[in-house]
């Protein structure tokens, strides 16, 4: 499979439709990073962050937010949520009968979501996990490193996870890393996914903001900066 990227705001966006970046992922070994606009605003004025998205193997559009940026552009790009890639991906790896990794979210929700994993994939192993609230990154680098996983699967809100994964990645070369912002929480029950009425007409992010409002102020004014910035790069061209 070949790699067919799109630009937005200056940032690399993979335009597999789900079961391609699934198949891709599988078969691909590397960082995968699931974009969404808070972090193209955020690497937009850090460029150790913006290189790495950009050098990543994959990185799919997480939301509607870059879909639409997408759209604005001329590119008909549908989504990939990160949090159901990181379930598929799950199910792939145990089919295969490979080896998994969980780091990230607190202590009692990495335990949950260790407990939820193991009842929906009884077959699933599990050969390293630690919470996300370490100081110590180079020995939790190493103990990764040690347990050789084929399948790492990040949770420490951006850009931390990717600035994680991005020192994993030469210590596992052959391994397939992905960065999954909140998803052990929903995993573990901690937090509800938006019904699949907002999922599909894509209002995730509405329904979440209502039920969480701190996070109104992640959104705003990212968002409209977002929309703003996009517009201003389709005009200008
Ligand atoms: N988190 C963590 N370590 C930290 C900060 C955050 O493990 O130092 C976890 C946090 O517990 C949560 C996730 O990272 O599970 C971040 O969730 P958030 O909702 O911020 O991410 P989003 O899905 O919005 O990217």
């Amino acid at each position: 499979m070949i790699r067919d990227l799109v630009q937005i705001l200056g940032f690399n966006v993979d335009t597999f439709d789900f079961s391609s970046a699934v198949n891709y992922a599988v078969n691909n070994p590397g960082q995968i990073v699931t974009i969404n606009p808070e972090m193209m605003i955020c690497a937009q004025n850090n460029k150790d962050f913006a290189d790495i998205i950009n050098n990543a193997d994959l990185i799919v559009p997480d939301g509607i937010g870059v879909e639409l940026g997408l759209r604005i552009l001329g590119h008909n790009v549908k989504r990939v949520a990160g949090i159901e890639l990181g379930k598929a991906l799950i199910s792939e790896f145990t089919k295969r009968n490979k080896k998994i990794a969980l780091v990230g979210a607190k202590p009692e929700v990495l335990e949950l979501t260790f407990k939820n994993l193991k009842c929906e994939f009884p077959d699933i192993d599990i050969v390293y996990s630690h919470d996300g609230y370490f100081t110590n990154d180079d020995e939790i680098l190493s103990k990764v490193q040690n347990a050789s996983p084929d399948l790492v699967l990040v949770a420490l809100g951006s850009p931390k996870q990717e600035f994680f994964i991005n020192n994993l990645k030469s210590k596992l070369p052959n391994s397939t890393m992905i960065g999954l912002g909140g998803s052990f929480d929903v995993w573990a029950g901690v937090v509800d996914r938006a019904p699949e009425f907002y999922q599909k007409i894509g209002l995730e992010w509405l329904y979440r903001t209502i039920k969480e409002p701190k996070r109104f102020k992640r959104i705003f004014p990212t968002l409209p900066l977002f929309v703003f910035k996009v517009l201003k790069e389709r005009y200008n061209n």
